[in-house]
């Protein structure tokens, strides 16, 4: 007798249902040697499909010894009996248990995927395999487009890629027609030519006679055992494939790994893209708000710059929106001179309203008319175009001259130049003497036409009246603003005795407004991370939901050789492969989100900040990473049995 390959010995195995003990293997001992092709029968029940399992390496013995080549297979550890249905064993099932989503030959390549094979060698392998077994037109066809008999040849290839010492085959032909069984059987007498160890379960008598022993098992336990053929020469396989135990953390494996979850993905897209939902809405959220607060910001900061710098200003009243200010007609330009002594004060001007219509030939148009003083260009940083500015003597005598600015000049006088122009301000003839350079502006008022005449003039020409509407003063930039006001708010106050007045200080807005949007920015951010951690669980639902639903798909993966760090990495890799779409195509919604703002709104532009872009990407990984180790855990934590049972 040749050399025994597989040793059982006084094994049982029971299963627990309820509160009593299922014997279903009792006590069973059985020697296979080399080359041997044996068939096991029995009726239905009685153990066939355990003992299968057992010997297969799918499943475990609760008492007595399992020695393969003389190793005992219960001192083995999970990744050890893996290699061994990897390297070892192939299995052929009744139901064929090919992968759905992948082709025939990529099927048959899984289990070499497993054992590390590089790629180029396990698809010529694959192919010549299968063409062998007649089926080299059907390389790519997917399991759903072969009939029965093709996909039982694609999984006996399947069990011979890592050579398949020893092949297991559970009712081979069960699900097969007779002609296709027939031929099944007959591949496997060719196997067993070929010095392949066949072991296969079967209830049928007919199939059982292509075995050369038959073994009859009844309750679990061994009825008879005999041997009916003696007679077959048997080449004896030379041992040539050894069980390699390579470093997992190689790159290729992570690009397989990478690979199927792709595969994964685009075979079931509505789930994937359901399942990236929350995270493309979460990440596109929080990149669409920090870049609204930020160009919001930004705009508004900007706007205040070319208001001048830092400027305070005075006014009637005690504060914005007091309606008994207009009453109140303390504030005058004498206030303004009285300001001019203060040391911290670099320019100051007293500003008269004047809301009358202005007209040249035919034209009238509405424009800002303001009375001002001689440093007013200075304090809100104008620079003259043409001409020039209205000096003291001008202010002095209320003379009719008035600079106005270049869209002024550009409206009235789009073909010649404004210097020297007579303008009328309601019924006021005035000179034109200065145009202003044009000024940028983040709000965008380019439209805004201003026309400034001395405040002498408005007050003494126009409306006869003694007090100005507000006073603006331009601060050395070398003090502090708020001391520069406490300084101001004191003088005026000695001059008019009551606090019937107030400042606007453009650094406190300022200030004001970075601290507001800050917080803005935040309290968003923060409900928009809150909708990336709900976006997570989500993920998390799902991937649950299809690993319940994949559980099949992770048995054979199990039954083929897969190590549960494979089927682990696997469903971690689907996890934040999905995650990280997700994240990409939030970033690029926000970035639509952006464009179709910007054209409809003119005032701001949203400011896309790299950090926020980087943070919102690491999130989405991150949250695949966290929420993707559950489902996968739970994925790597099945037994292979029980998953492969499993619709
Ligand atoms: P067969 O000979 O038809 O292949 P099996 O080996 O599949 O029979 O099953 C033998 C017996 O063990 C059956 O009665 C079955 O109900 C029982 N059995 C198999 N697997 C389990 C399990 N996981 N839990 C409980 N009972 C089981
Ligand atoms: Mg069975």
């Amino acid at each position: 007798m040749s050399e025994v390959l597989l040793d059982i010995v006084g094994v049982s195995r029971t299963f627990s249902a309820g509160d009593q003990n299922l014997i279903v293997l009792n006590n069973v001992s059985l020697k296979v040697h080399r080359g041997e092709m044996i068939a096991i029968i029995g009726t239905s029940g009685s153990g066939k499909s355990t003992l299968m399992n057992i010997l297969g390496c799918l499943d475990k013995a609760s008492s007595g010894h399992y020695f393969i080549n003389g190793q005992d297979t219960s001192k083995m550890d999970e990744n050890e009996l893996a290699a061994l249905r990897r390297e070892y064993f192939g299995f052929i099932f009744q139901r064929y248990h090919l992968l759905g989503d992948l082709s025939a030959v990529a099927n048959v390549e899984v289990p070499a995927l497993y054992a590390s094979e590089e790629k180029n060698t396990r698809r010529a392998r694959a192919e010549s395999l299968l063409s062998r077994l007649g089926l080299s037109d059907r390389l790519d066809h997917k399991p759903s487009q072969l009939s029965g008999g093709q996909q039982q040849r694609v999984s006996v290839a399947r069990a011979l890629i890592n050579g398949g010492d020893v092949i297991l085959a559970d009712e081979p032909t069960g699900a097969l027609d007779s002609s296709s069984g027939e031929e099944m059987m007959e591949l496997l007498q060719e196997l067993h030519k070929d010095g392949h160890t066949i072991i296969l379960v079967t209830h049928d008598p007919q199939v059982a006679a292509f075995a050369d022993r038959v073994i009859e098992i009844k309750d679990g336990e061994i009825k008879s055992d005999r041997v009916t053929n003696t007679e077959t020469k048997k080449t004896v396989l030379a041992n040539k494939k050894t069980a390699k135990i390579q470093s997992r953390f190689d790159y290729s494996s992570y690009l397989e790994a990478l690979k199927m979850a792709l595969i994964a993905m685009s075979s079931h897209r509505l789930r994937t893209f359901l399942t990236m939902l929350g995270i493309i809405i979460g990440i596109a959220s929080v990149v669409s708000v920090v870049a609204l607060g930020t160009g919001s910001q930004q705009a508004v900061l900007e706007n205040m710059a070319s208001m001048g710098t830092n400027t305070i200003e005075i006014k009637p009243g005690n504060g914005l929106g007091d309606r008994r200010s207009g009453r109140i007609r303390t504030l005058t330009a004498s206030d303004a001179n009285a300001l001019k002594t203060l040391p911290f004060v670099d320019s100051v001007t007293p500003t008269v309203r004047a809301n009358v219509a202005i007209r040249y030939a035919n034209q009238a148009l509405t424009a800002g008319v303001e009375g001002v003083g001689t440093e007013y260009f200075r304090v809100r940083g104008y620079t003259l175009a043409q001409g020039q500015y209205f000096d003291e003597t001008s202010v002095e005598e209320l003379a009719q001259v008035a600079v106005i600015d270049s869209n002024t000049a550009t409206t009235l006088f789009p073909n010649e130049s404004a210097i020297g122009q007579i303008i009328f301000l309601g019924k006021l003839p005035v000179k034109i003497i200065g145009v202003t350079e044009p000024r940028e502006n983040a709000f965008g008022n380019s439209e805004a036409l201003n026309v400034w005449i001395p405040y002498t003039t408005v007050s003494g020409r126009i409306f006869r009246q003694d007090d100005v509407n507000d006073i603006t003063v331009r601060i050395n930039e070398s003090v502090s603003s708020t001391a520069a006001e406490q300084g101001i708010i004191r003088l005026i106050k000695m001059r008019h005795g009551v606090e019937d007045f107030f400042t606007v200080n453009t650094d406190t807005i300022r200030e004001n407004i970075e601290k507001t949007s800050a917080t803005m920015t935040l309290l968003i951010s923060t409900i928009a991370f809150i909708s990336l951690i709900v976006g997570g669980i989500g993920v998390m639902n799902i991937m649950l939901v299809s690993v319940t639903e994949r559980t099949r798909e992770i048995g054979i993966r199990m039954a083929v050789g897969a190590r549960k760090g494979d089927i682990l990495r696997q469903f971690l890799i689907e996890a934040v492969l999905v995650c990280i779409c997700g994240g990409i195509l939030g970033i690029t919604l926000a970035y639509v989100i952006g464009l179709v703002f910007s054209s409809s709104n003119s005032d701001f532009q949203m400011v896309y900040s790299m950090n926020s872009i980087i943070a919102a990407f690491a999130c989405s990984t991150l949250i695949g990473l966290l929420f993707g180790y559950l489902p996968a855990q739970n994925a790597a934590k099945l037994n292979p049995v029980e998953a492969l049972s499993r619709d």
